[in-house]
């Protein structure tokens, strides 16, 4: 199963596919793809920073010389871990889902730079956010740069000889999450709709919305998936990642029913099967967007409170541990 090893790098999937992967895939350490055919060259994604962008574009430089002149950079969604450095991608035309451009509009890097500048002003949310993305991440410097080509549903793009399919499937983990399907080469790279050994995060939802893009994947011919976050898998991946995302809503519905808090539930549901995935803190999220589904009253999600609780999570299992990092 694990015929791909998990470091970080360019990985060559073949026939012209490579992966750029960032262990151990936790907050902000991103993966990245690359599409070859001919002259032509396509990137999925940037990262969350200049300097780890401007490593990841040597490194695939070294490997594809076509990839000295990137023609056309799809962006996933909108976070800045797949986003931030689009700037270095010079004259690449940039595509995303019509929601994923939104998102960036509202939130660009420059008021992300300025929230982890002002960490300290933001308890022990704020504190969180600098220990696990502020301080382990360059954000200067960066400077909006928005998708320069939007579209809805779905959109094929030529890459020399070669299709490449841009699918969108959000709102789920964004409000325009988008996956990119190689049809001949079997290959999918799926931005974060898939987290691979590690808590997926709800952001937009619904999560019935984010099941339905795990079974579209499914129903491909597809070999090799690249997720948003963790090692390269295939479909197994991929239904691990439905599974769980169906164990929330069963789970969380019980206690909903029950006039249970999202918290309380977090705190009360036995997620003994997913131990080993990192970062658990954000089952705060998950479970807090499966009630909004049940209510349906189209609220957005209280991010600082979320994060306020997925702080106080992350230092409990600290303190427990005792030695000062989290597993
Ligand atoms: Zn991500």
């Amino acid at each position: 199963m694990t015929r791909w090893t998990y470091s970080k790098g360019l990985h060559d999937l073949g026939n012209g596919c490579h992966a750029w992967l960032q262990p151990d895939g936790t907050w902000g350490y991103s993966n990245a793809g690359l599409v070859v055919d001919g002259k032509d060259c396509l990137l999925v994604d940037t990262l969350f920073d200049l300097p780890l962008t401007r490593e990841m574009l040597a490194g695939m430089r070294r490997a594809v010389p076509q990839a000295a002149r990137i023609d056309t950079l799809v962006n996933t969604h909108s976070n800045g871990d797949h986003t931030f450095g689009n700037q270095l991608v010079e004259g690449a035309q940039i595509i995303a889902a019509r929601g994923c451009a939104e998102e960036m509009a509202e939130r660009p890097a420059e008021t992300f730079q300025a929230m982890m500048a002002n960490w300290r002003t933001m308890g022990e949310a704020g504190a969180f956010l600098h220990e696990v993305m502020g301080a382990r991440f360059d954000f200067r410097n960066i400077v909006h740069t928005p998708p320069t080509q939007v579209f809805n549903g779905e959109m094929s793009v030529r890459v020399g000889g070669k299709e490449v399919r841009l699918v969108e499937v959000g709102p789920a983990h964004t409000r325009g999450d988008v996956i990119v399907y190689v049809p001949q080469d079997r290959v999918v790279f799926t931005g974060d709709i898939l987290f691979v050994g590690g808590h997926p995060v709800v952001w937009a939802g619904p999560v019935s919305n984010w099941i339905k893009a795990c079974d579209l994947m499914l129903s491909w011919d597809i070999e090799t998936v690249v997720p948003g976050h963790g090692p390269i898998t295939d479909k197994k991946g991929v239904r691990d990642l439905k599974q769980y995302l169906e164990f929330i809503l069963v789970e969380a519905r019980k206690r909903y029913d029950a006039g249970m808090s999202d918290a309380d539930a977090v705190r009360d549901i036995a997620w003994d099967a997913f131990r080993d995935w990192t970062d658990p803190e954000r089952v705060f999220v998950n479970v807090a967007a499966a009630y909004r589904d049940f209510r349906a009253d189209g609220k957005p999600l209280d991010v600082m409170r979320l994060f306020t609780l997925m702080a106080q999570a992350h230092n409990a299992r600290k303190a427990a541990c005792g030695h000062g990092h989290a597993h």
